[in-house]
């Protein structure tokens, strides 16, 4: 292994092995590769396997096979989320010790029957850039004695990140607000971060020990990424990102999202969709290279 350059740029590709690599994927990769070579930079692959409910070995071993057939070449070692559950440990730890965590009892089906109620009643529930409901304010307005109790009577729970309390905060701590840097497919330049949007997101699940925003945060922080390149659909959640890089005191990278590649219907790719999976295309026939030209490189 060759002697690595702190003062270079890097890039890194981080997909969730919890299906095929697709078309889109190719195009981050390819991107990411693309933006690397012509910064002088490094490029790093990442794992994203944090959510074990969901990520399968077996799709680990594709998306190496698939990335090397299309000609990507990344560092060793790979970083796999699941073996770094500590460090997402101790981001956790460290908000809770800013008092900006609480446990959320509710379920999904719980969340749901809520906000059917409150529509059919023709009171429209706020939804988050995505469009999923944000979570009710039951949990975060619960007293201390009422936590207690149903923490100590066992009831499963995730954490969820108090937003009104951590913009407090941070606006307390910067000079200027919430802003990144990008240089995308899409707006480009400082743009304003609402973190806000998407109210008490969720950092821990009984059944994940770290959400896909605290990971992420952590990862690109502990690999020293300076540049990350992914796709117009993470664009909002990076305001996200941004608030948890500055609670946590974490650097902050440049982003550039780039464009999407649509599905059939001009949706984005899901994993389902077979027929433009890597895997698919290259058995039946195509080359790295008409993948690059489909992609329109
Ligand atoms: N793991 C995410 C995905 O596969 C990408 C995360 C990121 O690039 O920040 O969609």
């Amino acid at each position: 292994m060759h002697a690595v350059d702190r003062q270079k740029p890097v890039f890194r590709f981080a997909p969730s092995p919890n299906g095929f690599l697709h078309l889109g994927h190719a195009l981050s990769a390819l991107i990411n590769q693309d933006m690397a070579e012509r910064a002088g930079g490094r490029l790093l692959l990442r794992i994203e396997d944090i959510d074990q409910t969901r990520c399968r070995p077996e799709f680990v071993h594709e998306i190496f096979r698939d990335l090397a057939w299309l000609g990507l070449e990344w560092e060793e070692p790979v970083r796999h989320q699941s073996n770094h559950v500590e460090a997402y440990q101790a981001a956790l730890s460290k908000l809770e010790a800013l008092d900006l965590l609480y446990p959320a009892f509710l379920t999904r089906g719980e969340v749901k029957a809520r906000v059917a109620a409150s529509e059919a009643a023709g009171r429209p529930w706020p939804r988050d850039p995505d469009g999923a409901p944000l979570y009710p304010p039951d949990d975060r307005n619960r007293s201390p004695a009422e936590r207690t109790q149903l923490l100590d009577g066992g009831l499963r729970h995730a954490i969820r990140l108090d937003m009104a309390k951590a913009l407090a905060l941070v606006g307390q701590s910067l000079e200027s607000p919430l802003t990144w840097q990008e240089d995308g497919d899409g707006e480009t330049g400082t743009i304003p971060a609402d973190p806000a949007a998407w109210g008490d997101v969720i950092l821990s699940r009984s059944d994940a020990p770290s959400s896909y925003h605290l990971s992420v945060v952590v990862d690109d922080a502990a690999q020293g990424v300076t540049h990350v390149v992914r796709g117009l659909d993470l664009f909002h959640a990076t305001a996200v990102h941004r608030l948890l890089q500055v609670l946590l005191g974490l650097p902050q990278p440049l982003y550039h999202h780039h464009r999407l590649v649509p599905g059939h219907d001009g949706r984005k790719l899901s994993k389902s969709e077979g027929a433009t999976g890597l895997a698919t295309l290259r058995a039946a026939g195509a080359s790295p290279a008409d993948i690059r030209a489909m992609l329109g490189f």
